[in-house]
């Protein structure tokens, strides 16, 4: 069995990265498997070595040992091999379309408008598909995934239509995530894929990029998330608590002030607690966790995060 931990390395680390990077890590310790951290840089636009060198370090202090360390970057050859076969295979096609065409249009299962695969009978520059500067599109079959998770989600979808066939390559010349992420685990032999709810609708397109890849489909599991009151004038991502609109975690929980409030195994106990492996938030180290850890006890719901007095307190709801 080997999982992964994959945060895009766009932003300082907050809770909600290192409550997921604790529960893949559990996970895979407890069943006596490996796990791989892997940064995601890809995208030059947001991404910054120094965040990438804070998630490792972030990862350290909490007491999270990774058995190897992926650089997506490094990753480039793999990624545009994904797309020469592709293109071989007729797969690949340009799209001009732009979000703001699309916006007024059809919503999509991840809360963006869907693409109507518009541009599917664009053929790509008889130079071959380096030589566009255009988005680059895979043509999805057009059947459906049927796929229910280890924690009993339904994920099943037509992703071709539910979704729109999925960029795999930014007009910017940035590998789009929906590409990467399939090839990265596939190389990596990935068994195990445990994430954030906020990702499960894209895995349908993950699935049909893999079968088109030859590639194996590894388990899933998507768990809960920690979010925070929404700032006023913030497009809410979601409203779990009646009138308190929540929000996911931003920066208003750097890692680098958690380190100033609190030390790891302190932080790793209220994180332990959030997820239903402690029945109170005391210091502990994460190995302390393995034998015991269960996902029957980690929360279904997501949780709320904060500053107190004390420190981070996570909840169930903000107003407590
Ligand atoms: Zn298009």
């Amino acid at each position: 069995m080997i999982s992964r931990f994959a945060p895009s390395t766009t932003g300082e680390a907050h809770p909600g990265t290192l409550l997921a990077a604790l529960l893949v890590w559990l996970d895979a310790r407890s069943r006596g498997g490996r796990a791989l951290l892997r940064l995601e840089d890809l995208d030059v636009t947001r991404t910054r070595a120094a965040w990438a060198a804070q998630l490792v370090e972030a990862c350290d202090w909490l007491g999270l040992a990774w058995d190897a360390v992926v650089v997506q970057s490094d990753r480039r050859a793999a990624h545009e091999a994904a797309l020469d076969a592709f293109a071989a295979a007729g797969q690949l096609y340009p799209c001009t379309c732009s979000r703001a065409a699309r916006a007024g249009g059809r919503r999509a299962p991840d809360g963006s408008w869907a693409y109507d695969n518009t541009c599917r009978d664009r053929a790509l520059p008889a130079a071959g598909w380096r030589a566009t500067p255009d988005a680059l599109r895979v043509r999805l079959d057009d059947d459906r995934v049927e796929l229910i998770d280890d924690g009993g989600l339904d994920l099943s979808q037509t992703p071709a239509h539910e979704l729109g066939d999925p960029v795999v390559r930014r007009r910017d010349g940035v590998i789009a995530y929906q590409l990467a992420v399939v090839v990265d685990d596939g190389d990596a032999g990935i068994t195990d894929v445990i994430r954030g709810r906020d990702i499960a609708p894209s895995t349908a397109t993950q699935v049909m990029l893999q079968r088109l890849l030859g590639l194996p489909t590894p388990r899933y599991r998507h768990h809960f998330l920690l979010l925070e009151p929404a700032r006023a004038g913030a497009s809410s991502e979601a409203d779990h608590a009646g009138a308190c609109k929540l929000a996911k975690l931003h920066g208003s929980l750097p890692f680098s002030q958690l380190r100033a409030r609190h030390d790891g195994p302190a932080l790793c106990g209220i994180l332990a607690h959030a997820a239903g492996q402690l029945a109170a938030p005391a210091p502990c180290a994460p190995l302390d966790l393995v034998a015991a850890f269960d996902w029957q006890r980690v929360p279904t719901r997501d949780r709320v995060a904060r500053w107190t007095e004390h420190g981070l307190a996570i909840t169930d709801d903000a107003a407590r």
